[in-house]
């Protein structure tokens, strides 16, 4: 067995390690997940709640904690670990008071009006794998973990190999909560850890890139087995000539250094109106020279470190590329190796050739680049120009244009006035379209995507009901008697 030594990516310093799993192992953590699963899928919603009520107030209880593993393995700032925690609660909260009536069976119309009944029902997959990455390592997991847990699943999780700790503390958590440990067995390893979990669960909930994406829904559809995928993002942010420009620059600076970056629905390429351009490009490149960069245990620091050393020399290298395509600095662009091995300075560019690869490739870091448009037409054509779908942002003096922006615009979420918001707003599912992935977290989507369909019907006449009826009929007599009571049908109101 070889195993992962984990260092913050901030200070380069070790802080801790896992052992991968072996192959032979994720078999038996999917027999005792089966087994496991098989009482916890018979209890009641009421049950499960209880466990996840437990774990709800034990992450408040132990913040602080969970900040430290969290900003231990990815070197980000205590805000950003903080939102994971308060994501997951807010996540529990909601399918805690919403869950049950999402699972709950409900009558649909029958076949035949007064002599049918019909029922669907939702039933767990039995065991749900989760493959996520290093960019939330609490959330990402322990967040989509839940609602799969309260409609009544087991789960298999994936950790990514560079952030494998927080998942073993919140699976701990969730233990001293009083699920049973074989309810969330953790595979720890990389990309082959992840194959091989392909392997064996009966549905896979995938977060990571779009050409990863890509390969595990070859995977599933060898198997035949259901999947979500939540991938990249490119999204775009416009910015109308009569928008409220503090708050849109306060709105940027949010929505595209948050996590240094590293955010799937983060900004990175903006649009705005001529007129306000230069204006706009000031405010936001002052601001952005006047974010505090570094690594804290307290909450002093704007925007924290990448996620590795590597990793920040590709977005430099991104940057570099576009400067000698003729794009100009306004604010940053700089590798900060006095801060640590993996930092790199928020960055703002203009005049970025719109072709280039900073303007339509997923960067994944704390850059932005902003385009001069001369109407909102020509910002919703380039906002929609791209093989991304996943978040956008729309910025208006008035709520009815930036709406009929939004419903222009091809993402699975549109933020008015807003970038990131979609994020914590439950009731609503989240996801993407073209490469940014298939399926939805959040609402009702966020937990029947772990269940399957059974719809059973009923018929309540005695002597053979609605097949033997048809059976007695035979001829002409049945077409003619089949086409009647169809016209009959469509005067019956409520039938329709
Ligand atoms: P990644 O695709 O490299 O890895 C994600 C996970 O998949 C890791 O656990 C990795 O070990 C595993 N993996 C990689 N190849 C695999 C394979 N062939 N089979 C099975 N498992 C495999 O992604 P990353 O670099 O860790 O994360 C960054 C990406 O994730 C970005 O593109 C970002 O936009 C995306 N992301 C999307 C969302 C969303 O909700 N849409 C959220 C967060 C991150």
């Amino acid at each position: 067995m070889s195993s992962i030594e984990i260092r913050n990516p901030a200070t380069g310093e070790p802080v801790g390690s896992v052992d991968t799993t072996p192959v032979d192992a994720v078999h038996d953590l999917m027999v005792s997940a089966r087994h496991a699963q098989t009482a916890w899928g018979r209890l009641d919603f009421a049950g499960r709640a209880r466990v996840i009520q437990r774990f709800h107030d034990l992450i408040l209880d132990r913040s602080n904690e969970i900040l430290d593993t969290i900003q231990s393995e990815t070197g980000k700032s205590r805000r950003d670990a903080l939102a994971e925690v308060v994501t997951v609660a807010g996540t529990a909260r909601y399918y805690l008071a919403r869950g049950e009536a999402f699972l709950r069976p409900k009558r649909r119309r029958g076949a035949i009006p007064l002599l049918t009944r019909s029922i669907l029902e939702h039933y767990p997959h039995g065991v749900v794998g989760l493959i996520v990455p290093w960019n939330y390592p609490f959330l990402l997991s322990i967040g989509d973990a839940i609602p799969a847990l309260l409609a009544g699943n087991a789960v298999l999780l994936k950790p990514s190999e560079l952030t494998p700790l927080s998942a073993v503390l919140g699976k701990a958590l969730l233990q001293k909560s009083g699920l049973d440990e074989s309810l969330l067995g953790i595979v720890q390893g990389g990309p082959e850890a992840g194959a091989e979990l392909l392997r064996h669960v009966h549905y896979i909930g995938f977060t990571g890139s779009s050409t990863n994406g890509r390969k595990v829904a070859i995977a599933a559809a060898e198997r035949l087995i259901p999947y979500s995928l939540e991938l990249g993002g490119k999204n775009p942010m416009i910015v109308l000539k009569d928008a409220p420009l503090e708050e849109a620059a306060e709105g940027l600076l949010a929505g595209a250094f948050a996590n240094a970056g590293q955010t799937c629905i983060s900004i990175e390429r903006v649009y705005v109106e001529s007129p306000i351009f230069d204006r706009f490009a000031r405010l936001v490149a002052d601001r952005t020279g006047a974010l505090k960069v570094g690594w804290s245990r307290s909450f002093d620091v704007d925007v924290g470190s990448m996620i590795h050393p590597a990793h920040a020399a590709r977005v430099q290298q991104a940057i570099e590329a576009a400067v000698q395509g003729g794009a100009s600095v306004l604010a940053g662009a700089k590798r900060r190796p006095d801060l640590g091995p993996s930092f790199v300075e928020p960055t703002i560019l203009a005049n970025v050739n719109r072709r280039a690869p900073i303007a339509v490739d997923e960067t994944f870091g704390p850059v932005v680049s902003l385009h001069r448009v001369e109407s909102r037409e020509e910002a919703i054509g380039l906002a929609n120009d791209s093989q991304y779908g996943l978040n956008a942002s729309v910025w208006a003096g008035g709520a009815t244009p930036a709406i009929e922006i939004a419903r222009r615009l091809e993402a699975g979420s549109v933020a008015i006035n807003s970038t990131l918001m979609i994020y914590n707003a439950f009731d609503l599912p989240m996801g993407g379209v073209k490469l940014s992935g298939i399926g939805r977290r959040h609402a009702d989507h966020g937990i029947l995507r772990y269940t399957q369909a059974r719809s059973i019907v009923r018929s309540f006449e005695t002597g053979g009901g609605y097949d033997s009826m048809l059976g007695r009929i035979r001829g002409e007599k049945m077409a003619a008697a089949m086409l009647k009571m169809v016209r009959l049908w469509r005067r019956i109101p409520g039938i329709r």
